[in-house]
């Protein structure tokens, strides 16, 4: 059907693509991906060859009424990026927004995301989160993102890199020295690990073996929040003992 596609691609083991993405990536009028190179060998991986273009959100206004042009003529547009889900912390924001205004049918392809994947191994709250994409990488600008989250009623979620984990967590010393802090590394990987401990606990172990690969940083929710939590299952036992009376 014509449309553009949101096709979620693995983090890292390649069996974690879906049957469905695999037969909209081979029958799509048009594959975009952000960097050709890249997704050929995913491609190769699952012997498809076919042409692959290139889509940023910064690629500008005229690549992007080309895919438009293409999507107004009724082709099927396939979006992939580098790995996951297209548009978290990752191109296709802007033609998403684009296609959505002009009524053209954008559908989700779904997989994996190392959001949900990092969340849900962690061990920490999982009814609700916030997702903060990067951390920003300058010191002040970094206390003061972790600082504007305070009250945030949930686990803190971002992504990081290895040579700013150290950064982050010094950050995450200052503003939660007692909140417990995971790190998730190379998830679906050979060398996945997930480590828990305060951000003081990890900052020590790193120090002996600093983390590679890629990494989701969790937060786990305040005091305040956990506090909500309490108040919600009394109130929900009281309910519940209402409703049998
Ligand atoms: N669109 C991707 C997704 O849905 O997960 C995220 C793209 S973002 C540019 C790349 C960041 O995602 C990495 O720096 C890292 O923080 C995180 N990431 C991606 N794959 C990962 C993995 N296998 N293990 C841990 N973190 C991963």
């Amino acid at each position: 059907d014509p449309g553009l596609y949101l096709v979620s691609t693995p983090i890292g083991n390649l069996s974690d693509i879906s049957i469905r993405a695999l037969s909209v990536l081979a029958s799509a009028d048009r594959v975009y991906c952000e960097d050709t190179r890249h997704s050929r060998k995913l491609f190769s991986a699952f012997d498809m060859g076919r042409k692959l273009e290139a889509y940023h959100d910064f690629s500008g206004e005229a690549d992007r009424e080309r895919i438009l042009d293409a999507l107004r003529e009724g082709k099927a547009v396939a979006l992939i990026s580098d790995a996951g889900t297209p548009l978290i912390a990752d191109p296709g924001y802007k033609l998403v927004r684009d296609a959505v205004a002009e009524g053209i049918r954008v559908y989700p392809v779904p997989g994996a995301s190392a959001i949900l994947s990092a969340l849900v191994a962690s061990g920490l709250p999982t009814d609700r989160f916030f997702f903060g994409g990067f951390l920003p990488p300058k010191e002040g600008a970094r206390l003061e993102a972790l600082e504007t989250m305070r009250a945030v009623p949930g686990t803190l979620v971002f992504y990081e890199t290895p040579s700013r984990i150290g950064a982050a967590l010094a950050a995450i010393e200052t503003v939660y020295p007692d909140r417990m802090v995971a790190v998730a590394r190379e998830l679906t990987k050979l060398h996945e690990t997930i480590a828990k401990g305060t951000a003081r606990e990890l900052a020590a172990a790193f120090e002996i073996e600093p983390p590679q690969g890629e990494i989701v940083l969790l937060i786990a929710p305040g005091e305040a929040a956990a506090a909500t939590e309490a108040d919600v299952e009394i109130a929900l036992r009281a309910a519940l003992k209402t409703a049998t009376l």
